[in-house]
């Protein structure tokens, strides 16, 4: 500890894995008095090698003997949930000091190239919006479910997004792109490379011009049916209720109410992967049941939307009866919405219901008792928890009647 202050950076910030339950029990008290001359101290869960849990020696008694000499410690439950702690202690300036034995060693290297990326990314964002690493994505999720992002960028114009994802795609560094997260899965391990949300002023604008909607792909569509309604333009009220941002809906051509997304686009700002913008008509787009296919690989960063005219007050009359009738048949619960697309032949909710798998759960992940193609989280679900429960039900739908459901809920990241 003392050779590490004498590099005479800012902060220490020790990252501490246990190696074996009786070396930690012999000594703890010894360990948590070098540890407490760290600034910072992230304890990582032990590395038993094989030896049993034995009582006293947890991770936990060491932390609560390091806060007793003053430490400040915070505790790691997995690696994964390491690296979110990681990502939000860090300041600039910190060392960081990795010991232990076991997994820490692959860690250290993981966090020493990670951090090379959240530089690179810093540095090609110049300044025009927020770059952090290790972001935790239960925190961008509707289900509260995800491991860290390795980069989470939040450009907030169209060129600091373009240097980013040009540099992504000449060094074959995998580029995400995140809207509210309500459609999506994201397993423990995080998301690898940068992850990239519209979150910002700049890219989630909404203005009316000569009777058209034009909004940033990061507009929340809750706000663009309030700007849609304030304006006269009908047609939109579907969207009300749908937790998502435009360019997420435009992805995956959100629908209700027997209306959908492409129906209500002029055209799309379309990003592709070298950087280049282009204007893109409505009709030049294949359309499909809740995907568009090119906005798979090119990235929507905005849209005109039109509707017909109409009044503020028939339009508010359309909102309240669709409010009334998905609150009637939604979980409020934690969720990723619709799990599985519908079957030809039935909706995934019906058959789910007829399997008897409502109220099934695996872990903290249930499938809701409200709708059967919802699966919630109860607290303390883990993407592993509602993967298990999608298998089980895939197996009864094939197994039972023939059918294969497959997921509308988009599954990214890597397990833990
Ligand atoms: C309670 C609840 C109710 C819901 N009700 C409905 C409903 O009635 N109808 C319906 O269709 N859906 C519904 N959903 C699902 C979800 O809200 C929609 O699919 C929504 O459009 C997803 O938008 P998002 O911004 O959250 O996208 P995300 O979930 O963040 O992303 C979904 C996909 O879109 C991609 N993506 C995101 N932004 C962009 C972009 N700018 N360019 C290219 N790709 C992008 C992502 O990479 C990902 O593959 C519901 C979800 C919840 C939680």
């Amino acid at each position: 500890m003392a050779a590490a202050r004498a590099r005479g950076r800012a902060r220490v910030v020790a990252i501490f894995q246990p190696h074996r339950y009786t070396r930690l029990g012999t000594f703890l008290k010894e360990f948590a008095e070098a540890l407490s001359k760290a600034d910072q101290i992230v304890l990582l869960p032990v590395y038993a090698a094989g030896e049993k849990v034995m009582e006293g020696a947890s991770v936990a008694a060491l932390a609560t003997k390091i806060g007793e000499l003053g430490g400040k410690v915070e505790v790691a439950g997995s690696m994964a949930e390491g690296r979110s702690i990681l990502g939000k202690v860090w300041q600039e300036g910190d060392l960081f000091l990795v010991m232990g034995a076991g997994d820490v060693t692959q860690m250290a290297r993981k966090v020493a190239r990670d951090f090379g990326l959240f530089q690179k990314i810093r540095e090609l964002a110049k300044g025009e919006g927020v770059v952090k690493w290790y972001e935790p994505m239960q925190k961008h999720t509707t289900i509260r479910i995800g491991g860290p992002a390795q980069v989470w960028f939040e450009p907030a114009s169209e060129a600091a997004l373009g240097r980013a994802v040009e540099w992504c795609e000449k060094e074959k560094v995998a580029l995400t792109v995140v809207g509210r997260g309500s459609n999506l899965l994201v397993r423990d391990g995080g998301i690898g490379g940068v992850c990239v949300n519209f979150g910002q002023p700049g890219m989630s604008q909404i203005e009316v011009v000569e009777g058209k909607i034009r909004a940033g792909a990061g507009a929340r569509l809750k706000q663009i049916v309030s700007v849609a309604k304030a304006n006269g333009i009908m047609g939109l009220e579907f969207m009300e209720g749908i937790p998502g941002a435009l360019g997420g809906a435009m992805r995956m051509n959100a629908g209700a109410m027997e209306s959908w997304t492409f129906e209500t686009v002029e055209s799309v700002r379309v990003m592709d992967r070298k950087g280049k913008v282009s204007e893109v008509a409505r009709g030049d787009f294949e359309v499909k049941y809740r995907r568009v296919p090119r906005l798979v690989e090119d990235i929507a960063v905005g849209a005109t939307l039109v509707g017909k005219p109409g009044n503020p007050e028939e339009i508010a009359v359309k909102l309240k009866q669709y409010s009334r009738k998905r609150w009637d048949s939604q979980p409020a619960a934690p969720s990723a919405g619709c799990i599985f697309k519908n079957a030809e032949k039935i909706p995934a909710g019906k058959l789910i219901e007829e399997l008897g798998l409502k109220d099934t759960s695996v872990g903290g992940a249930r499938i809701s008792p409200v709708h059967g193609n919802f699966i919630v989280n109860q607290g303390g679900a883990k993407a592993v928890d509602v993967l298990a429960l999608m298998e089980q039900v895939q197996a009864r739908a094939r197994k039972d009647r023939g059918i294969d459901l497959e997921p509308e809920v988009i599954v990214v990241g890597e397990d833990e």
